[in-house]
């Protein structure tokens, strides 16, 4: 028989790192809390037994209060687990042990694994297993997923524990309390529940838990939830006055010396430094990026127009040998030429998120967030965003307040993904070469600009809603390893070599038959042209012709087809290059007004189906669409009103 393992504990305390240690599986260690939003199982062979284990999402309490602690929650009380590993920070036991008293409580078998046991010894922060293990009744283990320290002495544990009764660990909770308790389970008797579990919905039902209250009310217990009123802090406060006391027995801290973390955290989240030190750090990121690859870009491109050379001079079918340069190399080719600017673009927003610094930048935001009612917890949502809006759009699940969510979920979509950074580095190597990486700078800035209106607006016209707070323990500095940096750029790069496999190339040949029909070959009387051209009619004031319409309407399946697209429709008749019929087409503040547009109009269809399935309702689909759109229209509207009068 397998032995069925669940990992739970607070955000950021390791869960990950250890679920990869046990299981020998290799999911992306992230830096914050809301990464983790789906469980994953993983399974280990161990003394002969076969150990499946699940990673759940990291939790502060077991109250159904935000979706992360939801779906913990309802893991540990529905699917049957054999033992429950609750990892605790070895630096933050007082959070951590909180949550074990809650998993304790609801009496399944419990294991405690003190983890980065390596920063404790440090920092001279001497912990006693002894004492931990007498005063919780549960065995402890002392772990760091980092040396491999206490990873077999864990199996072990998991092992022993696995095969003996549960422990029934009680917290003693003040007369009123334990009286309300005796009160509620004598209502709940009719309730099938073991004895732990009675008394662990009591608890609840105490702490007026919306979701408990109605499970045992749709079980016709009738109890006036109401007369439990302030009961619920008690009940928090006396745990933990229980976790101070233990601490107090098993913990010694010697004495502390000078840190440098601290003075550098000091600096980097000041009240007033801490915003442009994280400005001029991404600009200066961004420049970075893109100025040393340029030599490698340049090289994917002229391996390209090579092989699309060659295949022209080969190939005497005009029509094959036109779908496979002018379609397919030029399509997919075109966006591949940016994979060198996109992984050295995650290259540093991985180090810089490995190595501590983007979770405090969250810090510094969450005052701003906050005048937004918006909380750091969302902020955290808009930062996954800039790589993909799919996963910021899921990771909303972890924002307690549903309204908040909500705003997070519609305007998270407006930051500028990695998706429409090859449109930014096609328009502005073209355009603005000396200036490109100012002026892809400036588009991102400008896409926080407008999601964080749009945070605004909706709050106002939707709700007005109290933001919940950030709880988040900064994570320690570390210097980024280099396997975690690598697993980083693959895990984030490798969307975006699929997707040039797959969506890319699919939407390469559809817009080539489009572009070669009816007409064999004649692109102005194409299918393309005439999607495009009814487009182009509302495009006038930007000056877009039929290609770049068709374009923008392609995109929509995902931004690179906006690069495949004009790539196809640009210096196609072969006698002028790319770039020079693309800038006789249209000036400079058109193109301005034209990445202006691709930053703000209507996300891609996988965002758009994240949305749905986020929010459940397609009123909020439609919504972002119109929405964005508008946005686009009005933003490039006021670029080319404004750029005529300056220019
Ligand atoms: P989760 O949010 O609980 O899944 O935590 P992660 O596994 O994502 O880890 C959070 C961060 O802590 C990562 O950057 C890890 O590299 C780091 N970390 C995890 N375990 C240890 C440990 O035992 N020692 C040290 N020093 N760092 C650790
Ligand atoms: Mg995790």
């Amino acid at each position: 028989m397998a032995i069925k393992v669940a990992l739970c504990g607070n955000p950021n305390v390791g869960k990950t790192s250890l679920f990869n240690a046990l299981t020998g599986l290799r999911q992306y260690v992230a830096n914050w809390a809301g990464v983790t939003v789906e469980v994953k199982e993983g399974v280990r062979k161990w003394q002969g037994k076969q150990i499946e284990i699940v990673d759940l999402p990291g939790t502060y309490t077991l109250t159904s209060f935000s979706l992360d602690e939801k779906v913990a929650r309802e893991y540990l009380l529905y699917k049957p687990v054999d033992v429950v590993v609750v990892i605790a920070d070895a630096l933050n036991l007082y959070q951590g042990l909180y949550l074990l008293l809650e998993v304790v409580e609801m009496g399944v078998k419990t294991i405690l694994a003190v983890n980065a046991i390596d920063e404790a010894r440090k920092k001279n922060v001497e912990l006693d297993r002894y004492e931990l293990s007498k005063h919780l009744g549960v065995s402890v283990v002392f772990t760091s997923a980092v040396t491999g320290e206490g990873i077999e002495d864990l199996l072990n544990t998991i092992v022993k524990v696995a095969s003996l009764p549960a422990t029934q660990v009680r917290v003693n909770y003040s007369e009123d309390i334990e009286k309300a308790i005796d009160e509620v389970r004598q209502s709940l008797s009719q309730i099938e529940l073991s004895e732990m579990l009675s008394r662990w919905f009591s608890l609840k039902c105490i702490e007026n838990d919306p979701e408990i209250m109605e499970f045992v009310s749709n079980r016709g217990v009738k109890i006036d939830f109401s007369v439990f009123k302030g009961m619920g802090e008690k009940i928090a406060r006396q745990k933990y006055d229980m976790i101070n006391l233990i601490l107090k027995e098993a913990v010694k801290k010697r004495e502390k010396s000078l840190n440098v973390s601290e003075a550098i955290d000091h600096v980097l989240t000041h009240k007033y430094l801490g915003i442009p030190i994280f400005l001029a750090l991404m600009y200066l990121a961004f420049n970075f990026a893109f100025s040393t690859v340029q030599p490698l870009t340049d090289a994917v491109e002229w391996l390209f127009t090579a092989a699309a050379d060659l295949i022209k001079s080969t190939i005497s079918s005009e029509m094959i040998s036109s779908l496979l340069a002018d379609g397919v190399l030029s399509g997919v080719g075109g966006v591949l030429s940016f994979v060198p600017n996109i992984f050295a673009l995650f290259l540093i927003l991985g180090v810089m998120e490995e190595s501590g610094y983007l979770p405090r930048a969250a810090f510094v935001v969450d005052r701003i967030m906050y005048s937004l009612k918006l909380s750091g917890r969302s902020f955290m949502s808009f930062l996954l965003g800039f790589g993909c809006s799919v996963p910021a759009v899921m990771s909303t699940r972890g924002i307690s307040d549903p309204k908040e969510r909500l705003v997070t979920i519609l305007s998270v979509p407006f930051i500028s993904c990695s998706a429409r950074l090859p449109v930014y580095l096609l328009l502005a190597s073209i355009f603005f070469r000396d200036n490109a990486g100012t002026v892809v700078f400036g588009m991102y800035a400008l896409s926080i600009l407008v999601s964080i209106s749009t945070a605004v607006f909706t709050n106002k016209i939707l709700f007005k809603g109290e933001p919940s707070f950030l709880i988040m323990e900064l994570p320690r500095y570390r210097f980024p390893t280099a396997k975690n940096i690598v697993l980083y750029l693959w895990n984030r790069g490798k969307h975006f070599l699929i997707k040039a496999g797959t969506i890319i190339f699919a939407a390469s040949v559809i817009i080539w038959i489009l572009s070669y029909f009816p007409a064999r070959g004649d692109v102005s009387h194409s299918f393309a042209a005439y999607i495009g051209k009814a487009v182009s009619v509302i495009m006038k004031p930007f000056g877009f012709d039929w290609r770049i319409s068709t374009a923008l309407v392609f995109g929509v399946a995902a931004k690179e087809v906006i690069v495949s697209a004009l790539s196809m429709f640009f210096g196609f008749s072969g006698t002028i290059s790319f770039a020079q019929d693309l800038s006789m087409q249209i000036s400079p503040l058109q193109a301005f007004a034209l990445l202006v547009f691709v930053m703000a109009y209507v996300p891609c269809f996988a965002t758009l189906g994240a949305i749905y399935s986020e929010t459940g309702q397609k009123r909020w689909v439609v919504f972002t669409v119109f929405y964005s759109l508008l946005v686009a229209y009005l933003l490039a509207l006021a670029v080319v009103f404004i750029g005529g009068l300056v220019l």
